[in-house]
This record gives structure tokens, sequence and C-alpha cells, in this order.
């Protein structure tokens, strides 16, 4: 069975070709991270307008390269939400297109159970349950997959996600968008104790986030060494940060874990391309001798080929669209 899947929420315009769920036939992405970088960060106006200018080649580069026409396809998935409720658009309207004149079957995707889906590529043996930590650019969150349409939401962020903590202190130190690699890359030369930064919300049991106060903490922090005069040791600065982020990060998902007696822990979204998260996941993990799951980190951020997993199986279970189908920029995750 081929399922195409189209990826248009943010930034990167991406189609691919999947089979049978979990094998790749191809993933193509055009990511517009240049064109944002001089304005620091997405711009939704431009970014709708770049995917409907490569959304079509990039479809026909994604069935070129998986070597099938539209005729093969069984079914076709789609991002409908959360994300920029303009770019997002594009992709629905596309694949509704593609749905009506080739007559195939449409499927809604949510962005945040595909980026938890990306873990079934990266590793073909992983199977429900397990409980994921999606940490993006818009999203923090603890959910437990108890089965391939049987999700339950554990906690999440109440104000800022862990990306978007990255990507304004990366910003404030002069590092251009996304600041999250970046951060990761300096960490890795500074000393995580040199200072201290507050970590939120830590009490047993609270599988809610908050990393407002932290990224004021460390805001705070450089504005008062600029105006004392006195410059600060970017690399610290970063390692400290990054890992008063890890280790909320890995505690939260350690007690969560204990709670709902998961076995096997899978993280995703764009931050969990970050070396020290996964260095600290992976270590507590086997600490307590859980599995740790993480996908390959081209499909940590935006990619077709998790939508079209998480398309997949929805379809196997008869959760098709139909044509009225819109776009939903604060979709929630389907929590049962
Ligand atoms: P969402 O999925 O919540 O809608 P998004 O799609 O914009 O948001 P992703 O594409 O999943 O987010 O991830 C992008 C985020 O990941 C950015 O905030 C970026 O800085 C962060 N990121 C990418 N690589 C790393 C890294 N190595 N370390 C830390 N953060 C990273
Ligand atoms: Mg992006
Ligand atoms: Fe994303």
């Amino acid at each position: 069975m081929y399922t195409l899947a189209l990826e248009t929420s943010c930034d990167e315009t991406s189609a691919a070709v999947i089979e049978d769920g979990r094998h790749i036939c191809s993933n193509i992405i055009s990511t517009q991270v240049p064109i944002h970088r001089k304005f620091g960060g997405v711009v939704p106006e431009i970014a709708s307008r770049q995917h409907i200018e490569y959304v079509l080649p990039i479809i026909k580069e994604a069935l070129d390269t998986a070597q099938v026409t539209l005729a093969d396809i069984d079914h076709i998935g789609v991002t409908y939400g959360p994300g920029l409720v303009g770019a997002l658009l594009v992709g629905v309207a596309a694949a509704k297109a593609i749905s009506f004149a080739a007559d195939k079957p449409l499927v809604g995707v949510n962005h945040m159970e595909g980026h938890i889906f990306a873990n079934f590529l990266s590793h073909p043996e992983l199977e429900p349950p397990f409980l994921a930590l999606v940490v993006s650019g818009g999203h923090t969150q603890l959910v437990q997959i108890n089965g391939y349409n049987s999700f339950k939401l554990m906690g999440q962020t109440r104000d800022d996600a862990a990306g978007e903590a990255f990507d304004k202190i990366a910003r404030v130190m002069g590092y251009p968008y996304p600041g999250g690699p970046q951060i990761d890359k300096l960490a890795k030369e500074g000393n995580p104790d040199a200072i201290a930064f507050p970590k939120a919300l830590h009490e047993k049991h609270n599988f809610e986030f908050s990393f407002s106060g932290l990224k004021s903490a460390v805001l705070n922090y450089l504005h008062t060494q600029e105006q004392r005069g006195q410059s600060y040791n970017a690399a610290d600065v970063a390692a400290s940060f990054q890992k008063t982020v890890v280790e909320t990060l890995v505690e939260k998902t350690m007690d969560a874990a204990s709670y709902c007696g998961a076995k096997k822990i899978a993280v995703a979204g764009g931050v969990s391309a970050n070396s020290g998260l996964a260095a600290a996941m992976s270590a507590a993990c086997a600490d307590k001798g859980y599995a740790f799951y993480r996908p390959d980190p081209i499909l940590c951020t935006d990619n077709g080929a998790m939508i079209g997993c998480r398309a997949y199986y929805m379809a196997l279970d008869g959760r098709f669209a139909d044509l009225t189908l819109n776009a939903k920029p604060a979709l929630p995750i389907t929590s049962d």
C-alpha cells in the first residue's frame, strides 16, 4: 500500500511516498530557513507564498523519486494542524484537489502525532505501547501511545515550548535562526555548571512544563552582564541553559514513565535532535532498564515521511477525511 503525504505546517514544504506505513520510498524536503533567517524567525505570509510556489514541484519530485505515479497511490495524507493557518491551507488545498481529481481517499493528519510516528520509520521493531516526549518549536508534550490510534496526553507546556526557548536565547546571543542547533554546538564547549538557572514545576507527578521563567532568567543574565559592561562566556551560558532544559525533560519523562508503567520511551520533534538531550535520556533509560528510541536526525524536524506513516495507520483504521477538511491551527493531539 502506498501513501502520498504532504507537510506544510510551518517553514518546510515536504512530500513523501511511504510503502506499507514504514518504508520511505521518497521524502523530499524544501526548507525555507535561509529565507526566514534574515527576519530572525518564520514570517507566516512569506511561508504561505513559498509553499504555494513549491508544493506541486515537490509532490512531483516525491512521486518521481519513488518511481510511482498517482495511479499507484492508495491514499493521500496531509497535515491539517497544528501550525500556521496560511501554511497549512496550502497543503490541505493541494491534497484535497489531488484526492478529488485522482479519486483517492484523503487522511487529515495531526502534525504532533506525525512527529511521534517518525519513530516507527527509524525503528522497524517499535510498537505501542510506549511513552513519547514531544519537544518541538511550538510544543512540549508527554503522550502515552497505547495503540496506533489510541493516545493519552499526560501534560504539556503552560507557556513556551522547549524549542522556542532555544531559539529566543540564541537570537539574543546573536546567533541565526533556528537557534537550537547553534546552542547544541556551543554547549559542547561550555561548562554546564557555570551558571545556576531555575527549574519550574519540578514537583513529583507534575507532567506540565514551563520554560518562560528559564528563558527570562537567561535573558536577564545576558542583559545584566551587558549593563555592567562585562562580557559573558557564550559557551557556558549555552551549556548551563541546555543542561537545565535537558534535566527538566529527563526528570519529568522518567517520572511519567514510572507513573504510567511505560517500559519504552521515544522522543520526537526538532529538539529531540539535541545531542545533550539524547545522551541524558538514553543514559536515564539505560539506568531504569527502559528501551530508548529517537528518530534519525532528518526525521526529527518537519518532514512528509512522518505524516505518511501516521496517515497509513489512520487509513488502516478507516479514519478518512472528506473534502470539508480544513486547516486547524490549534488542533490538539487526539487524546482518549
Ligand atoms: P511544531 O512541531 O511544534 O509545530 P516546528 O514544526 O516549528 O514546531 P520542529 O520542526 O519540530 O518544530 O523543530 C524545530 C525546532 O527544533 C526549532 O525550535 C529548533 O531550534 C529546534 N532544534 C532543531 N535542532 C535542535 C538541536 N540540535 N538542539 C535543540 N533544538 C533543536
Ligand atoms: Mg521548521
Ligand atoms: Fe514540527
